[in-house]
């Protein structure tokens, strides 16, 4: 493997022919003019460019310099040394390094959308309890404006879902009691809801709706789980996307505020993820079983709300932030 070229000597401009050549892995210098042959090292080679001469310097200060890039390339490559990566791609783009960019692109992309909710998660668990609750009186004060009307519900009615709800959240690993609000909706008809750390709002329409104790316990409970495990907030983390993700993991609490106030429409709209339901359900079933309910209610309720609509139920009403009510069910019925 010979390489023929140039060699100057130390910061001089004179020069004369000589040859690299590789011998037993070692670097061999020939001088054309006084047949010197010493074994030299690089400290370091010029990148790879077109119509450029590669530069080789070695560690005595002299330079080599060859107009044979594919010679230069094979003694670096057997010398073990990379052969300017980097200058190569803008010279040549091959089909390899095309592959090795897209790979990066892809892992890239990648890393950023499967850890999304997992840096949502981050952000979500990681807020404040004062600002969570604080969030959800926002966003429940947006909704109430526009959605909600005040309750017809007798006293005695509301009384006894509060005597529920309370036994709930002490059953439950909430360190508060959430606020709960009975109103009436034409919009929302039947339905409950929960927002981040408090409220839990229930329509008048639901509590009619419900034949027993039994039934309105497992609502209740479903709601419950969802404040629990801060599902409101990992919901909106995943909905607003990395910058306010970022904002909130380095303590920019405001702008999360901010995203919160607009937060019953992502909910009503979008509902949460079916994992999150099946979660709330499951958790549901183990409060109701805590505090000697029938789990079985809760099914039936569940079929009570998804009746009057059929499938219509996924465009309005509790099944729209509810959604899937047969993987529900049948998620439900394994745990009995
Ligand atoms: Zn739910």
């Amino acid at each position: 493997m010979n390489l023929r070229g140039q060699i100057f000597e130390t910061a001089s401009a004179r020069s004369s022919g000589a040859e690299l050549s590789l011998r037993a892995g070692h670097l061999v210098l020939t001088c054309q003019d006084d047949g010197e042959v010493a074994e030299v090292q690089l400290t370091k080679v010029s990148d790879r460019l077109a119509g450029t001469a590669r530069r080789l310097h070695l560690t005595d200060g002299r330079l080599f310099v060859t107009e044979d890039d594919k010679g230069a390339d094979a003694i670096l490559a057997a010398l073990g040394r990379p052969a300017g990566f980097r200058v190569f791609i803008l010279e040549r783009p091959s089909v390899r390094n095309l592959a090795l960019c897209l790979g990066l692109f892809v892992t890239i992309a990648g890393g950023l959308y499967f850890g999304l909710p997992v840096a949502a998660d981050l952000a979500a668990l990681g807020l404040p309890d004062r600002l969570e609750r604080q969030a959800g009186g926002a966003a429940f004060e947006n909704l109430d404006s526009w959605a909600l009307e005040p309750s017809q519900l007798l006293t005695a009615s509301q009384d006894r879902v509060r005597g529920l709800f309370e036994q709930t959240v002490r059953a439950s690993k909430l360190s508060f009691v959430p606020e709960l609000h009975f109103r009436a909706s034409e919009l929302l008809g039947a339905n409950a809801f929960a927002f981040p750390g408090g409220p839990v709002v229930v329509t008048d329409a639901l509590v009619t709706l419900a034949p027993n104790n039994d039934a309105l316990v497992g609502v209740l409970a479903h709601e419950i789980a969802h404040i629990e495990a801060r599902h409101g907030l990992r919901r909106l983390m995943r909905a607003v996307g990395w910058t306010i993700i970022v904002s909130t993991l380095i303590g920019d609490s405001s702008t999360v505020l901010d995203e919160l106030v607009a937060f019953p429409v992502v909910l009503i709209t979008q509902g949460y993820s079916r994992a999150f339901e099946i979660e709330a359900d499951q958790r549901a079933l183990v409060l109701m079983r805590q505090l000697d309910f029938d789990p079985k209610a809760y099914e039936e309720m569940l079929a009570r709300l998804y009746a009057p609509c059929g499938t219509a139920c996924d465009e309005a009403g509790w099944w729209s932030s509810h959604p899937g009510f047969e993987n529900r069910i049948e998620a439900l019925t394994p745990a009995e």
